[in-house]
Formats: C-alpha cells, structure tokens, sequence
C-alpha cells in the first residue's frame, strides 16, 4: 500500500474499479479468473461497480460480463468504445443500441479505419485481423474459435501483427497520423484506432458518470501493459500486476502500487488489501 493510496481510501464514500483483462483478470494463457475470485465476491458485496476496460470486442465483452454477472459500462477495443446497460443513460447523444447495451464511441468506425490500412500495406508488412481467419486469429491468441469468432467482429479498432523493422514502425506511426489514427501497443498486439480515442478517456467518462450520482469516489485502476497507462492516470489509484514473465510495466506510472502476483493471483490480492484498507479507514473515521 502507497501512502498516497491510504490518503485517498481515507476520504473515500463509495470505490469504483476499473480493470484491464488479459493478463490483469484473466491469466494470460488459460484466460480463467478464478485466482480472482474472492475479490470478486468482495467486490459484489460491497456493491463496487467493476468496470471492464479492454482491447476486446463489443461482443467478447458481453460475454466477459456475463460470466462475471456484471451490470455496469465497459469499456471496449481500447477506449474506442463505451457500452452502457440500457437502464442507464450514456452521457452522449449519439449512441447506437446493441442487444442489451447502447454504444458511445470515442474513434471512427471500423470500415473508416480498414480503408486508411489498406493503401498501406504496399509499403508496409502487417496482418491485421481482418486478414485473418477466426481459426488464424485462436492460434495466435490461444483463444477459443467461438472467442475468436467474436474477437474479429470490429466496431472501431484494428489489431496488428506488425512484421516489419521498428524504423518503419515510426513511418507507419506518421502515416496513420495523417488520418487521425494512432497505433498503440497491448499485450499481444499493436491496436489501430483514433487518436481521440483512449482508455483514459473511457474512464473519465464513466467516473463523471459514477460522480453525478453523488458522494465522494475514489477510483482503482488495474492493468499490466503500455496500452493501460492511459487508465491507470486516469484513476485516483493505478495498481499493476506482474507480467507473466514475473516483470512490471515500466515505466510504473506515479504513485502506483505493485501488486504481488501474476495476472489474477496480484489483481485479488491487491484488491482485497485494498478494499480491507479503505473498510477500516471507514471505521476509524467513523469513530472520529
Ligand atoms: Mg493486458
């Protein structure tokens, strides 16, 4: 625990988390949570809105949240998107129903973003997933092919196997640029998206969104990869979780705490202790 972490728990009413997936909730290779699950049941009972953030599809997320019996917003494909339950009402305008959740996006559609990709490949090596079959696309993630089904159907972001010298990564980087795109880099993958979009965004978003119902919130943000750093300075209290191959994201953004474990394994014990934290100095205030 941060010093500054218990500054924050101690003047907290109500938490909000916000969490990456892969290899934060899920482990990296089997992609179960159960390491987690006693957070979660934490979690629930406290009432805390769990908020996925991830470079998942629309529809891998609907079934992220089903199995975790969620019913708050997620984020999506990095921050391009933010779905909404239909009983609660997205700040936005324009939004777009689909299935049970209305959709806010951040960046240009997914065909607006293919047509800028495809000239490209002419001076540059890359696959992205439109180029793949749901089979090709199971074999480089290890996902299930239903998952994997899933993971190809786009709403506002590209993934990409970048197969050429990093030089040319910086020329792809300007190009894209040009086009009001930007190319981040994830656990797996590099993303394509707008480059008014971002996690960080996504979460001021639904932290304003948490804020108007009243009281005073303090939010966590878990992640394990460059492309969470927009989250976790977005959020009062980033926390990181060892990387598979037991290393941390550096640079570790400020005042971060380092939680003990890789993937699920940290994420439930850093929340626990954060959660057991922030009770007692309820408690303690309470007394006062
Ligand atoms: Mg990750």
């Amino acid at each position: 625990m941060t010093k500054q972490a218990d500054f924050i728990l101690a003047r907290a009413e109500r938490l909000i988390i916000f969490t990456d997936l892969d290899a934060t909730l899920l482990d990296h290779n089997t992609y179960r949570f159960d390491a987690a699950r006693p957070a979660l049941e934490r979690i629930r009972q406290e009432a805390i809105p769990l908020i996925l953030t991830s470079s998942k599809t629309f529809e891998e997320m609907v079934e992220w949240h089903h199995r975790l019996h969620l019913d708050v917003p997620f984020i999506f494909e990095n921050g391009g998107g933010l779905a909404f339950p239909l009983h609660m009402v997205p700040p936005a305008k324009e939004t777009v129903q689909h299935g049970d959740f209305r959709i806010q996006l951040l960046s240009p559609r997914y065909e607006a973003i293919l047509t800028v990709l495809s000239p490209l490949k002419d001076r540059f090596r890359f696959r992205g997933f439109a180029d793949l079959t749901p089979e090709a696309i199971a074999k480089e993630t290890g996902l299930p092919v239903p998952l994997a089904r899933k993971a190809k159907k786009r709403l506002c972001s590209e993934p990409i196997i970048w197969e050429d010298t990093s030089d040319k990564l910086e020329a792809f980087r300007a190009e894209l640029a040009k086009h009001g795109l930007q190319i981040i880099k994830g656990g797996r993958f590099f993303h394509v998206l707008g480059n008014q979009a971002s996690k960080g965004k996504a979460v001021t978003i639904i932290q304003q969104y948490f804020q108007q119902t009243g009281g005073r919130w303090a939010s966590i943000g878990v992640g394990d990869s460059p492309n969470d750093l927009p989250m976790l300075e977005a959020v009062d209290i980033p926390v990181v979780v060892q990387r598979p191959d037991g290393r941390y994201l550096q640079p570790l953004p400020k005042h971060a705490v380092r939680a003990e474990g890789i993937g699920p394994v940290g994420w439930n014990r850093a929340i626990l202790a954060l959660i057991q934290r922030w009770k007692t100095l309820q408690k303690r205030n309470e007394k006062e």
